[in-house]
């Protein structure tokens, strides 16, 4: 060995472990975490104030507000700073409640059903009675024998949809080897295994050409109510119209089960009169504006004090019910995180803030103002001033289930400090890296403007059947899970906040 290459050698003998040293969490501090998350949790707690007392929060209703009060109550007596409920961005579809739903099958015989309208549609006149028209129409010839038959009718579009039984677990958890495969395969997300999500269906190509001559004509004939198909295990799913806050209000529209709309559908068919009775009851309103909720703990370093570690999840949730594992789970893991860290007193170098986000649903809307307002605003690429000291943005919205992992999203920079901070939760079953990509939420608006945010891999539960739907209620919660989730977060955050630098960015190209 030459002088060169032993100097090397010795560099290297040195450097490498002070650089596996920097990255190896305080291990001290994730035992005083677990013991705090684990021990003296709050998860059971909030879970009942932000299921139950809350109800159901879609975006900018009564219910949106009511909770953001309380989160930001709930925020302050856990030892938050700076609590704030800011205005967002602008929403154009405004403020629509559900005040009334009644929906049964009159002849052949009586049957009620469950239901639930689609948000930012519109009111029946009082109890509507009527026939059942099946609009079963694939050309416009056809379409053209229902004139002057819809008025005030109570109608619904044929379907070639079809449920076929299910043989899945009705909850599951992820296995050692799909694990494996996630970790391995660069590629993009695989497919969610069948496993608990809704049964199997087919769509008709050739009804998309006729659908939209269809809805014209159901508008101008002024029928009173449309059925649609949606949801299944008798639970019909929860949905809004692209409304624009001023427009006419739109014909009431029901969403029922496939297995209800499909037992009219047949009987239509059969030519045996079905009629039924509908009163929905809807209240518009003018509440153009999305909030979002930030609290926060300080950052204590001269230099720090300023960049920001950013935890999120969205307030909001669809209105047929409590929003449960979507996304009650992602709030109160955020905020549990940051309580442990207030009641272990630490004292961060940059700041941690959890922000609870609304109009997720209908866009990312809270979570894209934030970073247009604060960070870079994504379409003229104007860098705000807190671009340069923002460090990194963690998310949870994929249920209730427990951290298996975390998804890197291209970001390669990032596996080694994650492997280090993951870890000690490995005898958790917390400990898959992959490279790839998860989209569908609030860390997208993040890595749009080319900075680091992140979800977690999470075991999926019974997250497919049940999200926006009646059932994602309380029940829905594996609180267990969520307290790990937390500890694990407020883990994250603490390393985060401590680094020596800026969590890596992807470089620019
Ligand atoms: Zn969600």
């Amino acid at each position: 060995m030459n002088r060169k290459k032993l100097f090397f050698s010795v560099l290297v003998a040195v450097l490498l472990p002070l650089a596996l040293l920097a990255q190896t969490p305080d291990l001290e501090m994730v035992y005083k975490i677990k013991q705090k998350g684990f021990n003296n949790s709050k998860i059971e707690d909030l879970a009942f104030w932000f299921t139950d007392y809350s109800g159901p929060r879609l975006s900018a209703s009564k219910g949106d507000k009511r909770a953001q009060e309380l989160a930001k109550q709930k925020m302050e007596e856990m030892g938050f700073q700076n609590v704030k409920i800011e205005e967002a961005t602008d929403f154009p579809r405004g403020g629509w409640d559900n005040l009334k739903t009644y929906a049964a099958m009159t002849a052949p015989y009586y049957t009620n059903f469950a239901c639930n309208p689609v948000a930012w549609t519109g009111s029946t006149n009082g109890l509507v009675k009527s026939e059942v028209v099946l609009i079963d129409a694939q050309t416009e010839e056809d379409l053209a024998k229902y004139a002057g038959k819809l008025r005030g009718k109570i109608v619904m579009v044929a379907t070639t949809t079809t449920l076929t039984l299910s043989y899945d677990p009705l909850a599951s958890r992820y296995t050692d080897q799909e694990l494996e495969e996630l970790a391995k395969d660069p590629g993009p997300p695989a497919p969610r295994p069948a496993g608990n999500m809704p049964p199997n269906m087919a769509q008709n190509p050739n009804q998309n050409q006729i659908r939209g001559k269809i809805n014209e004509m159901i508008i101008k004939e002024g029928a009173a109510v449309i059925l649609n198909n949606s949801g299944s295990y008798n639970i019909p799913r929860s949905n809004g119209a692209n409304y624009t806050h001023g427009d006419p209000e739109p014909i009431a529209q029901l969403n029922l089960p496939f297995e209800d709309f499909d037992r009219m559908q047949r009987l239509l068919k059969k030519d045996i009169p079905v009629e039924m009775e509908v009163e929905i009851k809807n209240n518009f309103y003018d509440s153009p504006k999305i909030y979002n909720v930030v609290g926060e703990i300080p950052g204590t370093d001269k230099k720090l004090k300023d960049e920001v570690v950013l935890l999120g999840a969205h307030l909001d949730s669809w209105h047929g019910s409590t929003g449960a594992a979507d996304n009650t789970s992602g709030c109160i893991v955020m905020m549990e995180a940051l309580r442990i860290l207030i009641d272990l007193g630490v004292q961060p170098k940059r700041t941690i803030r959890v922000a609870l986000w609304s109009g997720e649903e209908q866009g990312l809307h809270g979570s894209r103002a934030y970073v247009k307002n604060y960070l870079m605003d994504r379409e003229t690429k104007e860098k705000k001033p807190g671009y340069d000291k923002f460090s990194v943005y963690f998310n949870m919205d994929n249920g209730s289930g427990r951290y298996r992992g975390i998804y890197l999203q291209q970001n390669e920079m990032a596996r080694p400090l994650f492997e280090a901070w993951l870890a000690p939760f490995a005898d958790l079953g917390a400990s898959t890296i992959t490279i790839r990509n998860t989209s569908g939420t609030d860390h997208l608006s993040f890595n749009d403007v080319g900075l680091p945010g992140f979800q977690f891999i999470q075991d999926r539960l019974e997250y497919g059947r049940t999200y926006h739907t009646p059932m994602d209620t309380w029940e829905r919660l594996d609180l267990r899970d969520l307290k790990i989730n937390a500890v694990i977060t407020a883990s994250f955050a603490y390393n985060a906040a401590m680094m020596d630098g800026l969590f890596p960015r992807k470089p620019e190209m």
